[in-house]
């Protein structure tokens, strides 16, 4: 499978999920795009880094999709884009009337309205490629709810209306659009707070792993980022071209139950 000659843009990918979806796409032969906030020497080391391993061409570009022209610039500065991964986001964790209002604007405007920016601005450019895939990274939390994360569960259920939406608009031409809803992913993030979970929980990590973290996760396994890259991979193959519209769950469950 070869994604040679085609140009990924993956929004917040200098680590997690993004990450590990620019090297699966990189891996099939895409050219990509890592973008994030900040721009350190160490994000463009990272995009060399991906050229010389997979030999494609990889160039980070900053910027903050919390800002809408930001959102937008990233794909003009890009300049091609036959897939368009929206991945990036923000967590915060409180009841709802607690719930700081600064965190619930950053949380739509990231989790959500970067989607909406980046895809209005990437749909002419497929148009005129005649080709175009376009991978929401939901949640599991975009089809069922947990309590005290109600900017986080609006903006990933409001990206699996999004994306409803888009493929809709264009299900007469050879573009899709389609959400990924992962349930735990072993991100570096994840993994640094098993150790901090075992410590208060006095458990080890298998324990803690099966009875505090995935216990709504039936599989009591989380899911890795190049599983997340090898589905985002996938959808960007033949055999999902009539796929638009919808949702694939990489829960281990979750969303069975
Ligand atoms: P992460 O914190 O490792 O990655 C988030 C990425 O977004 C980083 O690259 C970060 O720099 C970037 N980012 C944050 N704010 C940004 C901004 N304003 N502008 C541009 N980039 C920004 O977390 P992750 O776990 O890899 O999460 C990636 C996506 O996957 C998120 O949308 C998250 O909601 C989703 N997700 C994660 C899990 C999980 O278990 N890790 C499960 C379901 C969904």
């Amino acid at each position: 499978m070869t994604l040679g000659g085609k140009t990924a843009v993956i929004t917040g990918s200098n680590s997690g999920i993004g990450l590990g979806i620019a090297r699966e796409l990189a891996r099939a032969g895409a050219d990509v795009v890592l973008n994030s906030f900040t721009d350190a020497p160490a994000d463009h080391e990272m995009a060399a880094g991906l050229a010389q391993e997979f030999g494609v061409d990889a160039r980070y570009v900053k910027a903050d999709m919390s800002k809408p022209e930001e959102a937008r610039a990233l794909i003009a500065e890009a300049g091609a884009c036959d897939i368009l991964v929206n991945n990036a986001g923000i967590q915060c964790v409180a009841p709802v009337e607690e719930f700081p209002i600064d965190k619930w604007d950053a949380i739509i405007a990231i989790n959500l309205s970067s989607a909406f920016h980046t895809t209005a601005a990437a749909l002419p450019l497929m148009r005129a490629a005649g080709w175009g895939r376009v991978v929401n990274i939901s949640s599991a939390h975009g089809l069922t709810a947990s309590p005290y994360k109600a900017a986080y569960i609006a903006a990933k259920h409001g990206v699996v209306g999004l994306t409803k939406t888009v493929a809709l608009e264009t299900a007469e031409e050879p573009i899709t659009c389609n959400a990924i809803c992962p349930g735990y992913v072993l991100t570096p993030l994840v993994e640094a707070q098993i150790p901090e979970q075992m410590q208060v929980h006095g458990m080890d990590r298998e324990t803690v792993l099966r009875e505090v973290m995935l216990t709504r996760q039936p599989s009591r396994e989380m899911a890795s980022v190049e599983q997340i890259g090898g589905t985002t991979v996938f959808l960007c193959s033949d055999a999902a071209v009539q796929i638009t519209g919808t949702t694939i769950s990489v829960d281990g469950g979750w969303t069975a139950l």
